[in-house]
């Protein structure tokens, strides 16, 4: 008989096929990159919607971004037609979100929690560092932060930290009780951090085998791609979800002393099926705690487990696919898997090497023109970076050259001061217990209510034993003056006749614009906006566009969930993550750090700033394990090219205002040579120390000075790039001791250089400040160039 699935299958090769349909109770896909994972999971959750073996209520699918969530759930709707809603497919953060606002009043918490993003929490464990003096022992508040959180993803908690932390070490003991007092404020403020979420949904599973119980009779089929970056917290939690209904039913206590089993009921139905995808050599989360384990040990942890490998891959060509596999055998401990492509060669990958990093950024702006003249959209071209202090090179050439591009992380616009403020405006309506958030915009605008006067109240809240909230609404009580009594009274009222709005009594359902009027009222009527306009500071202009933003932002979310409330918007943007945008990328370049290109694929693909101390990372070297995630991040970072695939490093990098000199980054070495083709190797740039000897052998009457048009540096050691196999170590080994520093050499459009290499021309434009001047030189012989005037080997004629 047909299948009611048979076309989903036709897609796929026989292992994909393989494990779309196999039904079991665990299954585990084990593949590099571009083999299909996501594919199969979305034909997976597709098919068994298709064969009706599942409701979409009964599935959860977890990605890692929610930009990945909102594409899966799309191609499933497109498979199944429009019958998919119900289903969660989401982040663990947003489930575990959706999970706690139900659930959250069992243990002491109410719906209305707030979600403290890491500059909150960070803001929170300050304060609690300088109350505890911890900054006495050398705790700051970031290594703190760091312990707390890589703790809870351990599932540590104060307490059982405590029971076995060493409380003889003064150090250890002062930490224990920041830990609690922090928890403690999380608990008051009615606040969870990001750890928390999925942390706390483990005990609340754990304590409440009852409620446990509803999550596992509702999601029947659980789906988790990107297996290879859980933490411990996040496999707990999909461990507490497939055990059977009623399995941790405890006995308890009735009246009278009777012992009662909560039996299951015989009908109570087994386990969820479990299937999970993964690649090992694509972990790059073990800082904030992934565990590989959980992917090696799958099989241990879910005894019969189907194993599916999946070797073919679909995305890159050949050439591409072989650097990969090149790079990554070079990690030892991984089992060696080898992938292979039908789609032929294609080109090499091309190397270039700038002497600064807006060298480097002019060549990635105009390949990048190139490729749009060949047909390629600017929509389907991505860079890629290490650290994001590196987009900044980028932005200012693409400016310039007028390429349309757009930064993947759509936090830069939340982690804005004026934008947080008016989130606390949001948080304090929705919840009154988050005394941070009205700490924050209780004297913004300017209102006279400075720090004594919050001591006063804050303490009037702990002695009534009342929020921060309330206390506002009692000014009268406080001991204030009369005008401050006012400044405090006018707020009370501003934020009372917001909750009017966003919050109306239960029963009614706020329309979905509230969230819109809320905000325009709190910003209008608080005189937040109005500060802004009256000041004289352009920056205030940008700040009050930005918060029209953000009311535009208001609107679409009223918009795509019109039974949204306040509550579900916060929750929208406390999960913005790294991968998320805002708005919509197809027309632009897409800018972004490695971390975030995970899952993602385009056709042309630029990996810069391919350099020692940057990938690796200088952080990573002492790491235990340290390079070797680095090397997982680079394979991640070329494995997302389809056709077109750019490795560019620049010799000079100018970072915190000093400029030094970069090396080659170790992993070019492991590209097999003629996989390779440089446009301008390191060596190429760094003969550049050779031409500084010949121009001093010149001026001691040794052999001449370059010849314009030749290669530099023939005549001097012979260049690695001739050699076969030739090291990137060799060019590294010429990078001149000293760079030239010509800082105070000006320079103006019209002005005539010589350059040691490229001979005489005339600088048609000079750009950037200080040590990032750069010069724009029409060469007489050797064509147009950008210099970095503090490096390069140039004088003015
Ligand atoms: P990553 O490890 O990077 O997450 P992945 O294993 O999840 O990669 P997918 O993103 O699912 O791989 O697939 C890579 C590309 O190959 C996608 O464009 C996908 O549509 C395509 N693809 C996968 N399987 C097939 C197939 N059988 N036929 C045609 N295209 C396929
Ligand atoms: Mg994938």
């Amino acid at each position: 008989a047909a299948r009611a699935d048979e076309d989903l299958l036709a897609g796929l090769n026989p292992q994909q096929r393989e494990a779309v349909v196999y039904r079991g109770p665990a299954l585990l896909i084990v593949a590099g990159a571009g083999s299909g994972k996501t594919r199969v999971l979305t034909h997976r959750i597709a098919s068994l919607l298709r064969n009706k073996e599942a409701w979409p209520s009964q599935i959860l699918a977890i990605t890692f971004t929610n930009k990945a969530a909102g594409e899966m759930r799309e191609r499933v709707e497109h498979l199944v037609g429009d019958s998919a809603r119900g289903m969660w497919i989401s982040t663990f953060h947003s489930a575990c979100v959706r999970i706690l606002r139900r659930e959250a009043q069992q243990f002491g918490f109410t719906s209305s929690f707030t979600i403290y993003d890491s500059g909150d929490s960070r803001a929170l464990i300050k304060r609690l560092v300088k109350e505890h003096e911890a900054d006495a022992f050398g705790l700051t508040p970031a290594a703190v932060q760091g312990k707390i959180s890589k703790l809870k993803n351990e599932l540590a908690d104060a307490e059982s930290y405590a029971r076995q932390a060493n409380m003889n070490d003064p150090v250890e003991r002062v930490f224990v009780e920041v830990f609690g007092a922090y928890q403690r404020e999380l608990q008051r403020a009615n606040a969870f951090d990001f750890d928390d979420l999925i942390a706390q949904t483990v005990y609340l599973f754990r304590a409440f085998p009852h409620v446990a119980d509803v999550y596992r009779r509702r999601f029947r089929h659980i789906l988790v791609d990107e297996y290879q970056d859980t933490n411990h917290a996040q496999y707990a939690l999909i461990n507490e979800l497939t055990k059977p209904v009623g399995s941790d039913a405890q006995p308890f206590e009735a009246s009278g002393g009777m012992m009662i089993f909560d039996a299951p009921a015989a009908d109570a139905p087994g386990p969820a099926s479990l299937t999970v995808v993964g690649d090992s050599d694509q972990s790059i989360y073990a800082f904030r705690g992934a565990d590989i384990r959980n992917i090696t040990e799958f099989e241990r942890d879910y005894p019969g487990a189907k194993v599916v490998l999946l070797e073919q891959n679909y995305r890159s060509t050949q050439n591409i696919l072989s650097a990969a596999n090149a790079v990554i055998s070079n990690n030892f401990d991984r089992k060696d898997k080898k992938l292979w492509t039908d789609v032929g060669a294609g080109e090499k990958i091309v190397g270039f090497t700038g002497y600064s990093q807006h060298d480097e950024a002019q060549f990635v702006a105009d390949e990048i023109e190139t490729l749009r003249r060949e047909g390629v959209a600017y929509g389907q071209m991505a860079v890629f970076y290490r650290t994001n202090s590196q987009s900044r090179a980028l932005e200012e050439i693409f400016i310039r050259s007028a390429v349309p591009y757009k930064i993947m992380g759509g936090t830069k616009f939340y982690e804005r001061a004026e934008i947080k403020d008016a989130l606390a405006y949001l948080i304090a309506v929705a919840n009154p217990a988050d005394e941070m958030a009205l700490r924050r915009i209780v004297n913004k605008p300017r209102r006279g209510i400075g720090d004594v006067t919050i001591e006063a109240i804050s303490r009037y809240a702990r002695e009534e034993q009342i929020t921060f909230r309330d206390a506002l609404a009692n000014s009268s009580a406080l001991g204030v003056g009369p005008k401050i009594q006012a400044a405090i009274a006018h707020l009370d009222a501003v934020l009372a006749e917001a909750s009017d709005i966003m919050l109306p009594p239960s029963g009614e359902i706020a329309p979905p614009t509230s969230v819109t009027e809320g905000l325009q009222l709190l910003l209008n009527k608080s005189g937040y906006i109005d500060a802004l306009r009256a000041s004289r500071d352009p920056q205030d202009e940008a700040r009050v566009e930005n918060l029209d933003e953000l009311v535009a932002v208001t609107r679409e979310f009223a918009r795509n969930n019109p039974e949204g409330t306040i509550l579900d918007f916060l929750t929208e943007v406390a999960l913005v993550s790294d991968a998320d945008d805002l708005e919509d990328a197809s027309g632009s370049v897409s800018l972004m750090t490695l971390h975030t290109a995970k899952g993602l694929e385009y056709d042309a693909v630029f990996v810069t700033g391919v350099e020692e101390d940057l990938i690796p990372h200088r952080i990573s070297a002492g790491e235990p394990g340290g390079p070797q995630e680095e090397r997982r991040l680079f394979y991640v970072g070329i494995t997302r090219a389809r056709k077109r695939l750019y490795l560019s490093l620049a010799m000079t990098r100018a970072q915190f205002g000093e400029v030094s000199v970069a090396m080659p980054s170790r992993f070019l070495q492991e590209i097999p040579h003629e996989l390779l083709h440089w446009r301008q190797s390191p060596g190429d740039v760094n003969s550049r120390g050779g031409s500084q000897s010949r121009a001093l052998n010149a001026r001691r009457g040794g052999f001449g000075g370059s010849t314009p048009g030749k290669r530099y540096g023939d005549d001097l050691v012979p260049l690695a790039r001739r050699q076969p196999n030739g090291s990137i170590e060799k060019f590294a080994n010429r990078i001149p001791a000293k760079v030239r520093d010509n800082g105070d050499l000006e320079l103006a459009p019209g002005d005539r250089i010589r350059h040691d290499d490229f001979g005489e021309g005339r600088v048609d434009l000079v750009t950037g400040e200080g040590a990032k001047r750069v010069a724009h030189v029409r060469f007489d012989t050797a064509g147009a160039k950008k210099l970095l005037i503090k490096v390069a080997p140039i004088e003015k004629i």
